[in-house]
């Protein structure tokens, strides 16, 4: 099958990508499970914008280089926050309600940002309703159409530029090649590499997976952000109690009921994420305990069942009324800053593929994202790829796959806990080692008829790899990547670099 654009993942930045794209061309967004699974659904706190009258795109740029500590790309934060106040526009327009009071917006406010800045919709349900309404403008475009349990595995590729992908339907479990003037991969992050993930089971790291195999440059991907506050029940997925909860003023208590992160860091609740889940994994140790308390009770009932209705009904659903009691929590790994290296427009290393959304790495982030800048960037850098992509000529409709058929032995739980355990929170050479020899010596088979699990594990394992190389090659603790054999940071701020068939590098970006 032919279209003159592919989009691979339908969050907020494939489905922004695909709405430009559709201006000028047939569009196909394939998704590999149903529509609505993707991290964009489940976002809760909102999305970061400088638009409150004590606000100003200068405080959202520092904000966003503070937390990305020395690795955020100057021009990248600019066209986030700058070109941030037209996407919500437009996601207004198109029929986004974010929450309002006396015909203003609510301000949230969010750790390590100096104002209230973070828009919200149905209280703590901001994802689901930017989907919904990006959804309903792509149905609206004849051009535009979806595909859903649809998994890109691979490639195409002639004369060294990309000329499509493969796509495994899983409903008539045979592959289908899609040729297309250039490809997009929106594929979202990478959460479930981890034992702990807020993340949905779509988020395998397929894009990062996909295009190290034809080449691509993969960088930063050692720099994981774990969210403090997962909601810990054994045996439950990790369901996310929102950084929001802190901003409106839950507190953070020890098994044994006392507040601790004063003790940490000035800015307590409300600091950095990665202090924060470095804070509470020591005071568990302190402690003997499995986890930590969140404590919203003090705040009227009415109050937190309106502003967090999801959060609560959740909660209660686990036996949990979070207007009588203290949640459980746990660190969970969240949201992975690295990814495929892009230019501002979304290029790749790799002619004809294009990224945005959490698999890219822009440097927009840098070494640890501020909270709620990442829906602003689907927006922002998928309207930016859309645009780009526009300008890549007709292409025969040829191109064909090569690499790995190869899939690994390790199961995905078994992947799921050495990254948990090696290149977790707090790192060191000798944990991370463990990781690298236990996925090289784990062995590959070739499978006759792999399916989505098959093909995710090789993702997996593949990001695996370039994550745990990269953590052991940055002998430093920087935002998001934490190494207790040394913990200082250089004084050279260098990112991570590798392709395929190349050593994991650390270097300099040229100013763009
Ligand atoms: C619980 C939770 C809460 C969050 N809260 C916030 C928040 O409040 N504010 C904020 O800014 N950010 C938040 N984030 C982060 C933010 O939601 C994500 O970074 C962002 O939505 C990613 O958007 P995306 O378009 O890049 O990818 P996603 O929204 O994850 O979409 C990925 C898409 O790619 C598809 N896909 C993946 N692999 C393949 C494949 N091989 N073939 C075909 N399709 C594929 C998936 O099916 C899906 O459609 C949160 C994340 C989580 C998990």
């Amino acid at each position: 099958m032919s279209v003159d654009f592919l989009v691979v993942g339908a969050g907020v930045a494939g489905m922004r990508a695909a709405i430009t794209l559709a201006e000028q061309g047939t569009v196909l967004v394939v998704a590999k499970d149903a529509i609505e699974e993707s991290s964009t659904e489940y976002a809760q706190g909102g999305i970061a914008v400088a638009l409150s009258d004590d606000d100003n795109f200068s405080l959202h740029v520092q904000d966003t280089l503070m937390a990305g500590d020395g690795l955020c790309s100057g021009p990248a934060v600019e066209a986030l926050v700058k070109e941030g106040p037209a996407r919500i526009d437009e996601l207004l327009r198109w029929g986004t309600n974010f929450d309002m009071e006396n015909g203003h917006f609510v301000m949230g406010r969010e750790g390590a940002h100096s104002r209230s800045r973070v828009l919200h919709a149905g209280g703590d349900s901001t994802g689901r309703e930017i989907a919904r309404a990006l959804y309903e403008k792509s149905s609206s475009l004849k051009n535009l159409s979806f595909q859903s349990f649809a998994a890109v595995t691979d490639l195409l590729m002639e004369d060294g530029r990309v000329t499509g992908a493969v796509a495994y339907d899983q409903k008539t479990k045979s592959r289908v090649h899609v040729h297309a003037r250039a490809v997009l991969l929106a594929t979202g992050g990478a959460g479930q590499l981890f034992l702990n993930t807020t993340n949905p089971t779509v988020a395998t790291g397929d894009g990062i997976g996909i295009a190290y195999r034809v080449g691509a440059e993969v960088s930063d991907a050692e720099f994981i952000q774990f969210h403090p506050t997962a909601l810990f029940i054994p045996g439950r997925p990790r369901f996310l109690l929102s950084e929001a909860l802190r901003g409106e003023g839950a507190i953070l208590r020890n098994v044994n009921g006392d507040r601790f992160m004063h003790r940490y860091h000035a800015m307590e609740e409300l600091a950095p994420r990665d202090v924060v889940s470095r804070s509470i994994i020591a005071e568990m140790a302190a402690t003997q305990a499995t986890h930590v308390l969140l404590d919203l009770s003090h705040k009227d009932a009415a109050w937190i069942r309106q502003r967090f209705p999801t959060i609560y009904e959740t909660c209660f659903k686990f036996g949990i009324d979070l207007t009588k009691q203290a949640a459980p929590v746990h660190p969970a790994a969240h949201y992975i800053m690295g990814g495929v290296r892009t230019n501002l427009l979304g290029q790749t290393s790799v002619p004809g593929l294009y990224a945005a959304g959490e698999v890219a790495c822009t440097g927009v982030h840098g070494a640890n994202r501020l909270a709620s800048n990442s829906l602003l960037e689907g927006v922002v850098f998928g309207a930016r790829a859309g645009e780009a992509m526009l300008g890549e000529a007709a292409k025969p409709a040829t191109g064909r796959t090569f690499g790995d058929e190869q899939f690994p032995l390790l199961e995905r739980e078994r992947l799921q806990q050495l990254a948990w355990e090696g290149c977790g929170i707090a790192r060191n050479a000798a944990g991370i080692e463990r990781v690298l020899k236990a996925i090289d010596h784990g062995g590959r088979h070739n499978i006759a008829s792999p399916g989505r699990r098959d093909y995710e594990r090789r993702n997996l394992a593949t990001v695996l790899r370039l994550v745990a190389k990269a953590a052991l090659k940055r002998e430093e603790s920087r935002g998001g990547h934490y190494r207790t054999d040394f913990p200082a940071k250089l004084d050279e701020p260098l990112h991570s670099s590798v392709r395929r068939g190349q050593a994991t590098k650390l270097i300099s970006w040229p100013v763009s």
